[in-house]
């Protein structure tokens, strides 16, 4: 099989293997790892209802990771999606009320971000070990709650790697901040920061661009990478789930071999459904992708318009995971419309950073037709969670439920028959809060966590998951806070 190189969004002449585009996370220029081609999937539909997650990966990865020899990805994947999981099937489709919800929170922290966490870290040790890094890899991540707990369940004692998590002090929710105070691990430390989560963003950044410190901590044996959404080795595991999707519908009997379903993704940085356009590409049947926004709505107003303008109120919502006015993945997408063309999509990001906004040609915008943008109120969102309770039982977390909202209101616009999967992004219990607020808003008022958890284990018939049984008594394990300036003299001491 011919190799599969990377090239990058903002310049054409560079190219890396697909191990090399890993380690890097983000290009130099600050574009992003983009294949040169889509691999074509090779497996014939009918066989896929027959394949677990496992075989599915496999199938599905090698194709973009053509430098990772079968051995090397077998290791990676059957490291990654094992009893960790508290489902065999890892990633179950479950229908309610004329929907398949794809449930992508059996992982370690409750949330989907797990699907590609769990494996990252063994991609980016076999990587560093292919190209001869023999530094200890130090990840740096901002988090505003999911992504920081889920990085380190992910990288705790994984060898030839050190994790570091800075999340604003009182800015995340009470589970997040004990989830990732009680995380256990030799080579993991969380800090919390006197500041917001643009704050910690800002201070990792440019981190990431110092090279007086990125030369000392070289010195000491380590070489910084990202564990954020923009790397490739996690956007090419995400592509997985929805040809393992598709393969569970076959096995239902909901659909036929060939025919085509839509997907919906509760949308934030546009990671998870760029892996599902991937997947179209790849040739799986898939007709629309629709995008739903929560009131962040960004991304609904640039499908209707071409006009991407972050100017805007930033609304802080009951998903939080997709309060984002930058979602950074859209460039891949708009390298792809514009015809991979480096120099227009480094112009209009050029436009996105010193304007806060950018628009697309025609021709551009008549390229994105597979894509339909979505958007749900707070209220609407309460109002899916509870009509989906009272009719089927079945409880959606928020961010699942914008999702839901936004397609009721596509099949209302649309009358669009298609099977549809939907992306069931957290669990419940992660939101346990709005979401026995949004059943019955009396009842539940005032009640502590772990109360509340009891609350959606009697209403679900779904019982408490590890993640938050877990933490219950677990014991506190990181206590350090500091201050904004303070964070680099916390990264020169955790680097020793
Ligand atoms: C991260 C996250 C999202 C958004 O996913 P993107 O890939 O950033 O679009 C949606 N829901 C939950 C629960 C998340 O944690």
């Amino acid at each position: 099989m011919s190799e599969l190189f990377y090239t990058t969004t903002r310049n054409k002449d560079l190219k890396v293997t697909a191990s090399q585009a890993i380690i890097k996370g983000l290009a130099p220029d600050g574009g992003l790892f983009v294949p040169e081609y889509i691999p074509e999937f090779k497996v014939s539909l009918d066989d896929l209802k027959d394949m677990s997650y496992r075989q599915t990966a496999m199938e599905v990865m090698k194709l973009f990771l053509t430098d990772f020899t079968d051995e090397e990805l077998k290791n990676c994947i059957d490291s990654a999606y094992d009893d960790k999981f508290d489902n065999p099937v890892i990633a179950p489709v479950k229908e309610a009320g004329g929907a398949y919800y794809l449930e992508l929170f059996h992982g370690q922290t409750i949330a989907f971000k797990d699907m590609a966490l769990s494996i990252l870290p063994h991609l980016m040790t076999t990587s560093a070990k292919k190209n001869g890094v023999n530094d200890e890899i130090l990840i740096l991540t901002a988090t505003s709650g999911d992504t920081g707990k889920a990085a380190m369940a992910g990288f705790a004692d994984v060898p030839g790697t050190r994790i570091m998590v800075f999340y604003p002090k009182g800015g995340v929710s009470n589970i997040q901040e004990r989830q990732m105070v009680t995380q256990k691990g030799n080579n993991v430390k969380v800090v919390g920061v006197n500041g917001n989560f643009d704050d910690c963003q800002s201070a990792v950044k440019k981190m990431f661009a110092d090279s007086k410190l990125n030369a000392d901590i070289k010195e000491k044996g380590f070489v910084f990478s990202s564990a954020n959404s923009i790397n490739i080795g996690r956007l090419v595991p995400q592509i997985v789930y929805y040809v393992y999707a598709y393969g569970q519908l076959l096995k239902q009997g909901v659909i036929e071999a060939g025919e085509k379903i839509n997907i919906t993704v509760p949308t934030g940085n546009f990671g998870n459904i760029l892996a599902a356009h991937y997947a179209k590409r790849m040739g799986l049947p898939v007709d629309k992708l629709i995008c739903a926004s929560n009131e962040n709505k960004v991304l609904y107003d640039f499908f209707k318009t071409g006009v991407y303008d972050k100017n805007r109120e930033f609304i802080l919502t009951s998903s939080p995971s997709m309060d984002i006015l930058i979602s950074s993945n859209l460039e891949r997408l708009i390298y792809h419309i514009a015809g991979e063309d480096s120099e227009v999509t480094a112009s209009l990001m050029k436009d996105l950073s010193e304007k806060g906004r950018y628009e697309i040609t025609d021709d551009m915008k008549a390229k994105l037709s597979d894509f339909y943008g979505g958007t749900a109120l707070e209220s609407e969102v309460f109002a899916k969670i509870a009509s989906l309770y009272k009719d089927t039982g079945y409880v959606l977390d928020t961010h699942t439920a914008v999702a839901g909202a936004v397609y009721d209101k596509y099949v209302k616009d649309t009358q669009d028959t298609n099977r549809t999967v939907i992306a069931s992004t957290a669990s419940p219990y992660k939101f346990a809060h709005s979401v026995l607020s949004a059943i019955d808003k009396a009842k539940y008022d005032g009640l502590g966590d772990f109360e509340l958890a009891d609350e959606l284990s009697a209403l679900s018939k779904v019982a408490i998951p590890e993640a938050i049984q877990g933490i219950k008594n677990a014991p506190v394990l990181h206590d350090t806070v500091c201050d904004i300036d303070g964070i680099e003299e916390q990264v020169r001491g955790f680097a020793q």
